[in-house]
């Protein structure tokens, strides 16, 4: 006999996040749930990226570069979708900057578009300051976890770093005051 319900059961393993890159000819707005980026050395590896896993890594092995690539946790309000955004180092100042004016990147605005409509165009991220309910935001994504997933590793392979090295700094009050009273905006370096 059917165990009827009024709701599926609880899921026991959590839904893979979907990875995004940021979008040709359209920009991308979404509310950060990350704290920080955070991310590691890539390899463009059998037709994919992949993470470089040195000291033992068949792509460096081969002569195969590394880039660095960042991951950073959106939510969609609109759509209430999560997801993994994937950046380049290119966008370290607009993310140096953010966390020197915010202290933390949860619950900024972001957005995020290509200079030129091309799948490589130069990614160009305003982040704003967050104008909503902080503790209300979906939890931030286990980036390594998630990545491990999409990258098919085992889990104990991307156990994220005690002090994650991506962007993580404090500014003085004078250089937040310089920033405010600047307000660049837009970013991009390269
Ligand atoms: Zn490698």
């Amino acid at each position: 006999m059917p165990d009827w319900s009024n709701c599926p059961p609880e899921r026991t393993s959590p839904r893979p996040l979907q990875l995004i890159r940021t979008p040709v000819g359209r920009a991308l707005t979404a509310t950060i749930t990350s704290e920080r980026l955070l991310g590691c050395l890539t390899h463009w590896w059998g037709g994919r990226t992949s993470p470089c896993e040195t000291p033992h890594c068949d792509a460096c092995n081969h002569g195969s570069p590394t880039r660095w690539h960042g991951y950073l946790g959106l939510y969609d309000e609109r759509t209430r979708g999560l997801a993994l955004l994937e950046l380049t180092d290119s966008c370290d100042d607009a993310i140096r900057d953010a966390i020197k004016l915010y202290g933390s990147l949860r619950g900024c605005r972001i957005k995020a578009y290509r200079a030129k409509a091309s799948r490589n165009g130069r990614v160009i991220l305003e982040i704003r300051a967050p104008a909503i309910d902080v503790a209300a935001l979906p939890a931030a994504p286990d980036v390594p976890a998630t990545l491990a997933m999409i990258w098919n590793l085992p889990k104990a392979a991307t156990s994220a770093p005690s002090q994650p090295h991506a962007i993580d700094e404090i500014a003085t009050s004078s250089e937040v005051a310089d920033k405010m009273r600047g307000a660049k905006t837009p970013h991009a370096k390269r």
